[in-house]
């Protein structure tokens, strides 16, 4: 037997992916399967960023970079994140560390903040890379359940019991959220960044989806509100899923430049700067602005047609099967009932739906909640289409 650090042995490997190994096996072997479980965007990258990359790479920029990013990249996101917000914030280039991903940039700041000793309330369903990167800070994870009734989303009433009176170090909020598609409004996310300032809680809100959002053009985030409620807050967003970059691997982190400084001596240490070549692209992407909304207004279109498509698809044909109407985001969270055989749950169901179906769904177990799927809409309609007439008949 293999002997491994404590370090990663309770460590998951990422649920979305391993399933989605298993619907290409599938699709390898001949088998007529719809997989719907990947969360990236099917768009390509808009010619324009994709372009940046190329000349970047014939005008040699192929070495090294700060560790926390390119200057000029750090001063176009901070610019960004002043053009986005509602608030009086005032964005500080300093406070910016470009990661390979904000997958990265959560690890940075999550191993930053939280250790041994630490708890970390977690809003249920949550993204499922949360949990594993908490406890890999060798923090504990504390699981918080909002109401169905209102999407999921939590109240201030919600972490008060999930706290239990004991101290929490921090709270994560991903709004538009994986998997649940809810939405926090601008009041509802004021309320929670307020009951973190109040305790000295860190407020961690990944936004990777605010510009995924079908209520307006931008979904509420942390820096449309008072900069005196945001003293322990960090921002984690990044160009994978508003600008179809996802293999690119761009993220970034914002907080205030003593954090930041921490961890950019974190990633200095671990993988250096995020890839060259991406910063460049990027950086077409943060500073060209009016081309880069043209491309993000397209592809928000787009997943707003899908989302209302699927909301017709599941009443018409599934009108047993409960679902949270998506406010954002590309995912549908479906309830299990209604299409689950007795004793099944959701990673059973799952399984099932991918062998008689030929439907790649995701468990809701591995987001939280046994009770629900998740699906990705980021597919064309006539996938969609399909998928749904497939569920409906597996319930014959
Ligand atoms: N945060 C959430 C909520 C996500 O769903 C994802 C990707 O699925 C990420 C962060 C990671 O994004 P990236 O590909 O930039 O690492």
């Amino acid at each position: 037997m293999l002997e491994l650090s404590s370090n990663v042995a309770a460590l998951q490997p990422s649920a979305t992916m391993a399933i989605s190994t298993r619907a290409k096996e599938l699709i390898a072997e001949g088998k007529d399967v719809v997989d719907l479980c990947v969360g990236e965007p099917d768009f390509p990258t808009p010619g324009f960023i994709s372009e940046a990359g190329i000349q970047a790479i014939r005008d040699g920029k192929t070495r090294y970079t700060p560790a926390a990013g390119i200057p000029q990249l750090k001063a176009a996101i901070a610019a960004d994140i002043q053009r986005l917000s509602a608030g009086s914030i005032e964005a500080d280039a300093g406070g910016v560390v470009v990661s390979a991903g904000a997958k990265q940039a959560l690890f940075n700041v999550i191993f930053s903040l939280f250790g041994p000793g630490d708890r970390v309330l977690i809003p249920v369903p949550y993204w499922t890379t949360y949990p594993e990167l908490v406890q890999l800070a060798r923090a504990d994870p504390v699981f918080v359940e909002g109401d169905p009734q209102r999407s999921f989303k939590v109240t201030t009433d919600d972490l008060d019991r999930a706290a239990g009176g004991d101290r929490v170090s921090g709270l994560m909020i991903n709004s538009p959220s994986n998997p649940s598609g809810a939405v926090y409004s601008r009041e509802e996310l004021e309320e929670i960044a307020r009951w973190a300032a109040d305790r000295r809680v860190w407020l961690v809100s990944d936004e990777i989806y605010r510009r995924i959002y079908f209520g307006g053009q931008l979904a509420p985030g942390i820096f449309d509100l008072p900069p005196e409620i945001l003293e322990r807050a960090v921002l984690i967003d990044g160009a994978s899923k508003a600008f179809a970059m996802t293999g690119w691997r761009l993220g970034f982190s914002y907080t205030s430049r003593e954090l930041a400084s921490k961890i950019t001596a974190l990633q200095s240490q671990t993988t250096s700067n995020a890839t060259s070549l991406t910063q460049w692209a990027a950086l077409a992407a943060y500073q060209r602005t009016e081309v880069a909304d043209v491309e993000v207004e397209r592809m928000r279109a787009a997943f707003k047609r899908r989302k209302n498509l699927l909301v017709e698809q599941f009443q018409a044909h599934l009108p047993e099967v409960p679902f949270v109407e998506p406010e954002g985001a590309f995912y549908f969270w479906v309830g299990i009932r209604g299409l689950a055989r007795d004793g099944e749950g959701s990673m059973e169901l799952c399984e099932r739906l991918l062998g008689e179906a030929g439907v790649a769904l995701v468990p809701g177990a591995a987001f939280g909640d046994d009770d629900f799927f998740r699906i990705s809409y980021a597919y064309p309609e006539d996938t969609l289409r399909d998928a749904v007439q497939r569920l409906a008949a597996s319930r014959k």
